[in-house]
């Protein structure tokens, strides 16, 4: 079984005055050891579908397969279980903690570990000399650089070494040079660690460094978009 993700008729409503039904069947899945962005206009459902795919928010039918378990209607407990043991997560917005230095954020998953402190640190220090940083390692995020605080925050992603990494627009408070940056260091833990990536984005430029390209559109994968990776892949022109 080579599929880390298996989408089947996946369909999600936020519940309010007017009821929203944002995925309407998504059908989709992602192979170990695949890159891939997920595209779509603002409000088209990609963060939503990025969230179900992370255990971070549930769905109303359908299926979704993760490494060949069944993600339906899980206890927070095993939700969080699973994401810790398989998932990394990067946000636009970083979401690092301000008061909290480099090598405080990127140790912070291993803390729910109980790995000692000692142990929790040598290991967040070799991330962020993987990514360049160690030389930041004791500073607070708001005397880093966008790009940065994004390179801290994948380290932090990688420091419980997981199979996959979700990314929601990693690049979108980020320079085109320092995008680029960043770019490089998805496709360099995809090739050279075989780390599964999805990452969601409205940059064409971002999703043509991608292997694949899934298009989110009125709620299922567009039609001309392969959802599935046994269908030639789309490459876009750089
Ligand atoms: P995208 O990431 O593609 O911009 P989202 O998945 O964030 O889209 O949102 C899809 C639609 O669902 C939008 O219309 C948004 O306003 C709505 N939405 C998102 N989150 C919620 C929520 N928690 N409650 C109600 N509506 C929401
Ligand atoms: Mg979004």
């Amino acid at each position: 079984m080579n599929e880390i993700i298996r989408l089947r008729d996946v369909n999600k409503t936020y519940d309010g005055a007017v009821p929203l039904h944002v995925l309407r069947g998504i059908d989709m899945s992602v192979e170990k050891g695949e890159l891939v962005s997920i595209m779509g206009a603002s409000g088209s459902g990609k963060s939503t579908l990025l969230n179900i795919l992370g255990i971070l928010d549930n769905y109303d039918s359908g299926e979704y397969f993760l490494d060949g378990t069944l993600i339906k209607n899980l206890s927070e407990n095993k939700a969080a279980e699973y994401r810790n043991k398989l998932i990394g997560f990067v946000f636009q917005s970083f979401n690092l903690i301000n008061y909290k230095n480099a090598v405080e954020n990127v140790a912070l998953p291993l803390f729910y570990q109980g790995i000692s402190r000692k142990k929790r640190n040598a290991l967040a220090m070799e991330q962020l000399e993987r990514m360049g940083l160690a030389d930041r390692a004791h500073h607070l995020p708001g005397e880093l650089s966008g790009g940065q605080k994004q390179r801290v925050a994948i380290a932090r992603a990688m420091i419980t070494d997981p199979a996959l990494i979700l990314a929601d627009e990693p690049t979108g408070a980020l320079d085109s040079q320092t995008s680029k940056d960043v770019m490089k260091i998805f496709r360099q833990l995809n090739e050279e660690e075989g780390k599964t990536i999805v990452i969601v984005t409205h940059d064409p430029g971002v999703a043509a460094q991608t292997n694949r390209l899934i298009r989110i559109s009125d709620g299922v994968i567009a039609p001309d978009s392969p959802g599935t990776p046994e269908i030639p892949q789309l490459v876009i022109s750089q």
